[in-house]
C-alpha cells in the first residue's frame, strides 16, 4: 500500500522515486535499510517525543506482552489502563479524571465528538447536533472527524457524505482578516464564533472544536493571546461545549502538558494521541471534564462510544510508561525553557532567507512559513510545491521534517513544522537549526525560475 500525499510526505514524489525502508531508529535518528542516516527534526507527524528505541518504554511493552497483551474491555480492566487514567487525570488538572482511551488521533476527536452529543441527550437538549469548527484546521480522517477539518484536498474525494458543520474564519496574527489589528484578533475571532452560534441558534449547537495551536492544516498557528478564554465565555454563554483537539499540541509539546493549560483555560472535553503514547504503541484518548461526566453516568451510566481496542493493555502500559518518564525528567518543563531558545535560533539562522516569512510556535512545536515576497507575504505558487521541495531537500541532507502546503487558503501557501522530541540535547537542536536551514537554502537553490 502505497500513500499519496506528496507535500506531506516529504520523500516521495521526487522523479518517481519510492520512499526508503525503515530499518531502525535510536534517539533522534532513523536509518533505512540501505544504510542512511536521517535526523528526525519533527518526531515524524510529531509523535515521537521520547525519540526513537527508548530502552524503558520498549521493556514495559515488552514486560506486558509476555503476560497478556490485551484484556477485553467488556471483560477486565488493568493496571497499565488505571494507571494511565491516574496520570493523565494529574498531568490534565482538577476535574479530568474520565476518558475513553482509543488508538489514534481522529479516534479521540471522533469519541470527543460524540461524548458532546451524548451530553447534551442525556440533558434533554437533542437538538443540539450541530458542531462548529475553524477554517484550516485538521481533525482526522474518520468521517465523522474530517466533516469538521476544513483541507479541501483530503476531504474532496468524500465531499457530499461528509456531515455538515459550520466553519468560521481561521485566527492567524500572520495572516489576519484585513482591517483586523494584532490586538483586536483574539477578540475579533470569539466574536465570530458568538455570531455563527446566534447564525445557527444556540439551541442547535453542540460544540466548538479547535486547535489550540493548530498543526498540519495551518503550519503550526498558536491562537492570539485571550483568545481561547474569549471563546470559552462565548460557550459558556450559549451552553455550546468546548472541545481542544490538542492531538498534536498536547501532551506537553507546547511546554505545558495540555496545551490549553498555559492559556489558564479549561475546555470542556480534549482529545489526545501522538504524543501520549510517543508512537511507541498506537494510542489515544477523549478526555472529558466530570461535569459533562456526571451528566451522561447518570443518564446512560458512561460513555457510548469505545471499540474493541479501547484501553488495549499493551498500549496502556506503553503509554504509562512515556508519561513515568515524561514526569520525572520533567520534560515538559524542559521544553517550556529551552523552546523559546530553538525558536530564536531559527530566526536568527533564517533571518536572511526572503523566502522564510514567518518562524513561530509554542515549546518543541515550531512552523516556518515561506513566502514568495517577505513584505507582502504573498505565497508561492501552488504549483511550485515548495514545501515538498524543502522537505526533499532535507530528505537528501538526512533531515526529517514535516511539509504542508495550502495553508493560506486551502491551495496556496507552505510551510514546514519541526517538533523534535522533548529529552532532545542543545547540541541535537542545534543541529536541527543548522541542517533545516541548509534544507531551506538547498531547496531555494533548485527553484526553477519563474
Ligand atoms: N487532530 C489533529 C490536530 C491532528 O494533527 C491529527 C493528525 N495529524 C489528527 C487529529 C488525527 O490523528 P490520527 O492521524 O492519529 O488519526
Amino acid at each position: 500500500m502505497r500513500h499519496r500525499d506528496p507535500a506531506w510526505n516529504p520523500a516521495a514524489g521526487s522523479a518517481g522515486a519510492g520512499l526508503p525502508r525503515v530499518a531502525w531508529g535510536k534517539g533522534l535518528y532513523v536509518y533505512d535499510t540501505a544504510g542512511r542516516r536521517y535526523l528526525d527534526a519533527s518526531g515524524g507527524p510529531a509523535v515521537f517525543c521520547l525519540g526513537h528505541g527508548n530502552d524503558e518504554v520498549n521493556a514495559a511493552i515488552t514486560r506486558q506482552l509476555e503476560r497478556i497483551a490485551h484484556g477485553y474491555r467488556y471483560s477486565f480492566t488493568s493496571d497499565p489502563l488505571e494507571e494511565l487514567e491516574q496520570l493523565i487525570g494529574a498531568a490534565a488538572g482538577p476535574g479530568f479524571e474520565s476518558m475513553v482511551f482509543v488508538s489514534g488521533g481522529s479516534e479521540a476527536v471522533e469519541s470527543a465528538l460524540k461524548i458532546a452529543l451524548q451530553y447534551h441527550t442525556a440533558r434533554g437538549a437533542r437538538a443540539r447536533r450541530r458542531f462548529i469548527a475553524r477554517r484550516r484546521s485538521w481533525h482526522g480522517n474518520t468521517l465523522g472527524a474530517l466533516a469538521v477539518s476544513d483541507f479541501a484536498a483530503r476531504r474532496a474525494p468524500f465531499e457530499g457524505a461528509l456531515t455538515e458543520a459550520s466553519f468560521i474564519p481561521a485566527v492567524n496574527a500572520y495572516r489576519p482578516p484585513a482591517g483586523v489589528a494584532p490586538e483586536e484578533l483574539a477578540r475579533h475571532g470569539a466574536a465570530e464564533l458568538e455570531r455563527e452560534i446566534l447564525a445557527q441558534g444556540a439551541e442547535r449547537v453542540a460544540a466548538f472544536i479547535f486547535e489550540p495551536v493548530v498543526g498540519a492544516a495551518g503550519g503550526v498557528v498558536p491562537a492570539p493571546a485571550g483568545y481561547a478564554a474569549l471563546v470559552r465565555e462565548v460557550c459558556d454563554r450559549h451552553g455550546v461545549l468546548m472541545i481542544a483537539d490538542e492531538v498534536m499540541c498536547g501532551s506537553g509539546r507546547c511546554g505545558s502538558w495540555r496545551a490549553l493549560a498555559q492559556e489558564g483555560v479549561t475546555p470542556d472535553l480534549f482529545a489526545i494521541a501522538k504524543g501520549l503514547g510517543a508512537g511507541y504503541l498506537p494510542l489515544g484518548a477523549a478526555v472529558y471534564h466530570r461535569r459533562i461526566a456526571e451528566v451522561i453516568d447518570a443518564a446512560d451510566g458512561g460513555p457510548l462510544t469505545g471499540h474493541t481496542f479501547t484501553g488495549h493493555t499493551a498500549a496502556c502500559a506503553a503509554g504509562v510508561a512515556v508519561q513515568t518518564i515524561v514526569r520525572r525528567e520533567r520534560l515538559v518543563e524542559r521544553v517550556a525553557a529551552e523552546g523559546p531558545r530553538f525558536m530564536a535560533a531559527l530566526s536568527a539562522e533564517l533571518a536572511d532567507v526572503e523566502a522564510v516569512g514567518d518562524v513561530r510556535g509554542r515549546g518543541f512545536f515550531v512552523g516556518i512559513e515561506f513566502v514568495a515576497e517577505r513584505a507582502t507575504r504573498r505565497p508561492f505558487a501552488p504549483e511550485l510545491g515548495f514545501a515538498g521541495r524543502v522537505g526533499r531537500a532535507g530528505v537528501e541532507l538526512g533531515l526529517l521534517c514535516y511539509p504542508v502546503s495550502g495553508i493560506v487558503d486551502g491551495v496556496e501557501g507552505d510551510a514546514i513544522l519541526l517538533a523534535p522530541p522533548y529529552n532532545a540535547t542543545a547540541q541535537e537542536l542545534a543541529e536541527i537549526v543548522a541542517l533545516t536551514s541548509r534544507a531551506i537554502r538547498r531547496a531555494l537553490a533548485g527553484r526553477p525560475a519563474r
